[in-house]
């Protein structure tokens, strides 16, 4: 069986009695190898020698920091085809939408690109006679990122690309369930520059998590994943005065107003709802129909559509979506859906006791799609995280919004419509981290920020974009004042910069 193990100070570093946890690929549910979780005292060694490597990294100049962002962004590009197969296999999610993640997580590596810019601080002169008075962005030091198994190679795009750009040193501790494309991709951030203590994995579980926590050189520290975890993560980081940015569950809703165009927001649900088997931060698992023809229509529309979608292993071309990442969710979700029948909504599409021929190990979920769900049920209230939509009913907008803004979740929202001013009026008023107006799945792009609301977030800065600047960087003003001008002799050749 391969043994994966971690990647300190560039080498992988294995030790004999660690413990082990399953990688599985869930398109067949085969065991593809065993993980080592890290102990105390090998999280404890990768934080010395990332502290070590703080010194001259944080000294480098922006721009150089900048070439190496530029040499990674061509690696992490040639090797998209091998980068895909490994989140596939470990994950469960199409090739072609793995792809799709690592783009986006290019995306950040590009923006981390124009860091000389981005670190520019704001100048006043002549705060006083003969005194000005700027700022500098500084580096923080050692800094931390925990991510969730569904987006193996994006979410610690989301952090470590930034952090380092910034001029920090970085541990990833990406999730024990799919931890092979974070490994790879940050070989290829060795290989484009990047000093190899400055960027390490520790693979682990609470035990590696909780040493990051509470290490005093560890001086920021960002979460991705499910709400209670990040809760925890948040109030035990900063009790041990770190800074942290703690991204939780979601329960996304979409707005379909009476006078919106079906055949569209059909397309929408679908895709958002079902993509990645509903493993989405930013899936849409509620659609809230104002008017009861209004939900006829998405009911009978979506369903016909999800009635026709291929559920199949990435290695299928055809598929629409893959199986769900591990064997305990695919049962968390099963039981979710036992619960919206006993519960009393109306399961029109049945996803459940799906066999594929040649995959029967596989945790493969079918669409599911229920009708009249009301804000009691469990699966109104609960993030499922599979390939299950509700539509609820609602009898006009405020109501709809009403919903929207009382669910504990605020990560994304979108609404469908054609009528600009309901479209201001959400887009302004709405409780919620992430709009979208006739975009079913409203990620911002690299240059902006991601990020939710209400127990989606704790703390205080969304993610990568000008919030993630801030959050790697601590502000210092100076104010200053000399006594006379400088005098040097003269310079004949244009000074190159390294
Ligand atoms: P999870 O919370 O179980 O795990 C996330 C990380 O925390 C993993 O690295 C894991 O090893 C670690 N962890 C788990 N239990 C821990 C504990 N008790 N103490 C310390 N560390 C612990 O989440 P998951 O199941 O990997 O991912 C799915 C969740 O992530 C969903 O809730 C989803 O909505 C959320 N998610 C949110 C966003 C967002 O942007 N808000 C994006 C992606 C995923």
């Amino acid at each position: 069986m391969k043994r994966i193990a971690h990647l300190i100070g560039g080498e992988p570093a294995s030790s004999a009695d660690a413990r082990l946890g399953p990688v599985f690929n869930p398109a067949t549910g085969e065991q593809t190898a065993e993980l080592e979780l890290a102990s105390k005292q090998t999280v404890e060694k990768a934080i010395a020698k990332s502290q070590a490597a703080f010194r001259e990294w944080s000294a480098r100049t922006p721009i150089n920091r900048a070439r190496v962002m530029f040499r990674y962004k061509e690696l992490m590009q040639a090797n998209m085809d091998e980068l895909a197969v490994l989140v596939s296999r470990e994950h469960g999610k199409t090739i072609d939408d793995a792809k799709g993640s690592i783009t986006r997580g290019i995306e950040i590596i590009e923006f981390a690109c124009g860091i000389p810019q981005l670190l520019k601080g704001e100048y006043s002169s002549n705060v006083g006679s003969g005194v000005d008075s700027f700022n500098l962005r500084q580096a923080l030091g050692v800094c931390a990122g925990i991510t969730p198994f569904n987006f193996p190679a994006m979410v610690p795009l989301w952090m470590y690309p930034v952090a380092l750009a910034c001029g920090n040193t970085f541990i990833l501790k990406p999730s024990e369930k799919t931890p092979s494309c974070p490994l790879r991709m940050v070989e290829l951030a060795h290989e484009a520059g990047v000093p190899k203590d400055v960027l390490q994995v520790v693979n682990g579980d609470k035990e590696a998590v909780d040493t990051l926590l509470h290490d005093e050189r560890v001086k920021a520290v960002s979460f991705v994943g499910s709400t209670p975890i990040a809760e925890y993560i948040y109030h035990t980081g900063t009790s041990n005065n770190k800074r942290v940015q703690a991204l939780g569950g979601a329960k996304n809703h979409m707005i379909v107003m009476p006078d919106a165009d079906i055949p569209r927001v059909t397309d929408a649900l679908i895709g958002s709802a079902f993509g990645s088997a509903g493993e989405r931060c930013m899936a849409i698992s509620i659609a809230v129909c104002v008017g009861d023809e209004t939900a006829n229509n998405v009911r009978n529309s979506v369903s016909e559509a999800a009635s026709r979608l291929n559920v199949g292993p990435y290695t299928d071309a055809d598929s629409d979506f893959g199986p769900l990442s591990n064997e305990a969710h695919m049962n968390k979700v099963l039981s979710y859906i036992d619960k919206g029948v006993e519960e009393g909504a109306d399961l029109v599409t049945d996803g459940r006791g799906l066999k594929l021929q040649g995959y029967e190990g596989g945790y493969y979920v079918g669409p599911c799609v229920f009708d009249n769900v009301t804000p009691e049920m469990t699966i109104y209230k609960e993030e499922i995280f599979g390939p299950v939509l509700g539509i609820v009913r609602s009898e006009s907008y405020a109501d709809a919004l009403k919903l929207v803004d009382e669910h504990e979740l605020g990560n994304g929202a979108a609404l469908f419509t054609n009528d600009g001013g309901v479209a201001r009026h959400f887009v302004e008023q709405s409780k919620i981290g992430m709009v979208g107006v006739n975009v079913p799945i409203p990620v911002p792009v690299a240059y902006h920020s991601f990020g939710g609301w209400k127990r989606s977030l704790f703390g205080d800065h969304h993610m990568h974009g000008p919030e993630g600047i801030r959050f790697y960087t601590k502000l210092k003003t100076a104010t200053v004042a000399w006594p006379g001008g400088k005098k040097t002799g003269p310079e004949f050749s244009i000074p190159v910069l390294s």
